[in-house]
C-alpha cells in the first residue's frame, strides 16, 4: 500500500500527467472528481465512460444523469457530495478495470479518501464496493448493509448504470441514498452508530 503523501497540490500536479497504468494511454483526460472537496458523503464509481473521458468530469454520462436524479430523490444535491471513481481513466470499451489498473490507481483513491476526509463513504456497485468494502462482496446482498471501514462508514449500492438496464433496482437505490443522508445527520449530532 503505497504511503499517504499527498496533499491537493501534490495530488492533481501527480495525476495530471499519470501513467503509472496502461488506461494513461487512450485517456483523453484525467476524471477526478466533481463536488464539495469538503462533503460529508464522498461517491466512488467505477471509471470514467467515454462522455466523462471527454469532459475531465465524473457521471455526466446517461448513468449520472440518472444519478443527478436520484440523488435529488434523496434529497441530496450533487454539489453538496463528492464524487470520484477507482480508475482515473477510462478503460477501453467500458470494460472493468483490471486489478493491477486498480492497484497502481487506488493510492490516489486513498489520497481523496484522506483528504475529504468523508464521514460516510456510498460505493457505486461492485467494482468499488470490492475494493473499498469487501472483496467478496456480493451487491445484491449485502447493498444497504454499512461497515465501518477504518474511520470511515461504508455502504455499498447498485452502480446507476445497472438502474438503466433493471428499473426494478431504482427503490433499492434510492433507500440507500436516504440511509446514506440519515447516516450522515446522525455523525454530524454525534449520535452512536451501531454496524
Ligand atoms: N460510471 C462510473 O463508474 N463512473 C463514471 O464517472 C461514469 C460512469
Ligand atoms: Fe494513472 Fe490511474 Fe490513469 Fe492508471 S488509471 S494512468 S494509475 S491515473
Amino acid at each position: 500500500m503505497a504511503v499517504l503523501r499527498f496533499d491537493w497540490e501534490s495530488f492533481y500536479k501527480e495525476l495530471s500527467d499519470c501513467k503509472k497504468c496502461r488506461l494513461s494511454e487512450h485517456r483523453t483526460n484525467v476524471v477526478v472528481s466533481d463536488g464539495d472537496p469538503h462533503a460529508g458523503i464522498m461517491f466512488i464509481g467505477e471509471g470514467p465512460g467515454r462522455e466523462e473521458d471527454e469532459n475531465g468530469v465524473p457521471f455526466v454520462g446517461a448513468a449520472g444523469r440518472l444519478f443527478n436524479y436520484l440523488l435529488e430523490e434523496a434529497g441530496l444535491d450533487r454539489k453538496d457530495v463528492y464524487i470520484c471513481n477507482v480508475v482515473k481513466c477510462r478503460p477501453p470499451q467500458n470494460r472493468d478495470p483490471l486489478p493491477d489498473e486498480a492497484d497502481a490507481c487506488l493510492p490516489y483513491l486513498r489520497a481523496q479518501i484522506a483528504l475529504v476526509r468523508p464521514k460516510v463513504i456510498v460505493c457505486l456497485g461492485r467494482i468499488s464496493a470490492r475494493y473499498v468494502y469487501d472483496r467478496d462482496i456480493q451487491i445484491t446482498r449485502q447493498r444497504g448493509q454499512i461497515k465501518k471501514v477504518g474511520a470511515f462508514y461504508v455502504l455499498p449500492t447498485y452502480h446507476p448504470a445497472a438502474l438503466l438496464r433493471r428499473q426494478e433496482l431504482t427503490n433499492d437505490f434510492v433507500s440507500d441514498l436516504c440511509l446514506a443522508k440519515r447516516l450522515l445527520e446522525k455523525l454530524e449530532n454525534g449520535e452512536n452508530i451501531d454496524v
